[in-house]
């Protein structure tokens, strides 16, 4: 996924706190991330009077390739399927994460793109089968306040 070289823009620079001409730059980088090495690639600018690297206004979303590769490579559910199961459980964030004994902050942050650990993958996954949702429910509804039950 390479672009083509870009012209210079004039972004802000938080290290000079001024507007600055600033030259476009893309490089490979890699991470790990829940034990998946992964490779990816920036698309940045550099402020040519300090040399800090600046995002780039056209990929604000610097992480959002790195998690779909982690995704990609670790089989793990999409932001949007973690949420699709959880509505489909009749169930607040607050509800499912006490029923899965996930703090909310949690499954907050999946919902909103972060990336999950195979085991809370699996977790979420089972959450998503009917049968096992009312043994869980069984096990735990009691934790539910009556407000947080499924209609
Ligand atoms: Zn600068």
């Amino acid at each position: 996924m390479s672009s083509a070289e870009r012209s210079n823009l004039d972004l802000f620079c938080p290290i000079c706190s001024a507007v600055r001409d600033s030259k476009f730059i893309e490089y490979d980088e890699h991470c790990e991330i829940h034990g998946f090495e992964l490779a990816y690639h920036i698309t940045a600018y550099e402020c040519m009077t300090c040399g800090e690297e600046l995002a780039d206004p056209a990929n604000p979303e610097l992480m959002d390739p790195v998690y779909d590769a982690y995704r990609a490579a670790s089989g793990t559910l999409r932001p949007e399927e973690v949420k699709a199961i959880r509505e489909r459980s009749g169930l607040s964030q607050v509800a499912f994460a006490t029923i899965l004994g996930m703090s909310p902050a949690t499954i907050n942050r999946y919902e909103m793109g972060s990336p999950l650990a195979v085991k809370e993958d699996n977790l979420i996954r089972m959450a998503g089968i009917p049968s096992a949702m009312r043994m869980l429910m069984q096990q735990r509804g009691h934790l539910l306040k009556p407000g947080q039950r499924p209609a």
